[in-house]
């Protein structure tokens, strides 16, 4: 069994961090807000007094933090790159840019590391269920190495790429879905506009070639999928202030890239509209109250 350094036990983290527990790993936990450590420690973990100290002693480095800027100050500049063990592996689960993901693979690289950039979907109840699909951006030996303990914390672990290919994986799909989602609640709105009940629409479409996970799996008006938000008044799904911080992402990379996603762009405005109508907090599919002109 490893010894684990897991720095960031939010939402994510945390559960992340006990199911390395209960998997029989000695972990050393480290976040920066007391109350979000408290359940790792009452798990079993061991609290360190900062990120350096939980990961100087470590086979293996987790970091599940808020963005590219906390990734790079606690791996960069004296950080978690200075005091790791000879030969420790470090995986960063935490959403962030490519740019700052690519950063910190180079300075992994030359420091004599191995590490992934291994974001993760399936948000916090695939994390609690150790359901997470992980995104791996990094070399085959660091995939290889790592592989065993993401299968702890969740159930499809893949190799995209070279570095940041995980963190490029993780903001085309949600791209993808913010367009497809936008795209679905329209076709919903236009249905009820033309007297076309939603049911009806759900069977034909979801069979047709308007098929589509947002569609089958999330449909965002209630009714014809029982576990979709839209049945709890949007609440407990993917939060729309995380589809936002994505599209953001995707658009920087974009103009980064130079390509062209326009359809991308529209939808992070979108977005950024319906969440500044005060819904943050509800899930993404509840935008379709606000394109029903609801709100
Ligand atoms: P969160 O805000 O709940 O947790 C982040 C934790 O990092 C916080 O507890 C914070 O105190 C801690 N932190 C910040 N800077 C730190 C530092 N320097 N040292 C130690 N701890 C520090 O966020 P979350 O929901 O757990 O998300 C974490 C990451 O996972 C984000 O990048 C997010 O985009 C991504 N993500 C979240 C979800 C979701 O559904 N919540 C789904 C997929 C991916």
């Amino acid at each position: 069994m490893s010894t684990i350094a897991f720095i960031g036990t939010g939402n994510m983290g945390g559960p992340m961090a006990r199911n390395l527990l209960k998997a029989g790993h000695a972990v050393a936990a480290f976040d920066l807000s007391a109350p979000m450590l408290e359940p790792v420690l009452a798990a079993g973990a061991s609290k360190a007094a900062n990120g350096n100290e939980a990961a100087k002693e470590a086979d293996v480095v987790i970091t599940m933090l808020p963005a590219g800027q906390h990734v790079r100050s606690v791996y960069l500049e004296n950080g978690i790159l200075s005091v790791a063990k000879r030969g420790a592996l470090l995986i960063d689960s935490s959403t962030i840019d490519i740019d700052s993901a690519r950063a910190v693979h180079a300075a992994a690289e030359k420091a004599g590391f191995d590490f992934l950039d291994a974001p993760v979907s399936g948000g916090v109840g695939g994390a609690e269920g150790g359901t997470l699909t992980f995104m791996c951006g990094g070399s085959e030996a660091a995939f290889e190495r790592a592989k065993p303990l993401l299968e702890k914390m969740g159930k499809r672990v893949v190799l995209a790429g070279g570095a940041g290919a995980g963190q490029a994986a993780k903001i085309c799909n949600n791209m993808l879905l913010a367009i497809s989602m936008i795209g679905t609640c329209e076709a919903f709105v236009l249905a009820e506009k033309l007297g076309l009940d939603p049911r009806k629409l759900f069977d034909i479409a979801s069979t047709s070639s308007g098929q589509c996970w947002s569609l089958t799996t999330y449909c965002p008006v209630p009714g014809p999928v029982p576990t979709a938000p839209s049945n709890r008044d949007y609440t407990g799904g993917f939060a729309t202030a995380l589809m936002l911080k994505d599209l953001k992402l995707a658009l920087a990379a974009a103009q980064n890239s130079g390509a062209t996603t326009p359809l991308g762009a529209e939808a992070a405005q979108l977005y950024s509209l319906f969440a500044a109508k005060g819904n943050s907090n509800l899930d993404f599919s509840g935008i379709i109250r606000m394109l029903r002109g609801e709100l």
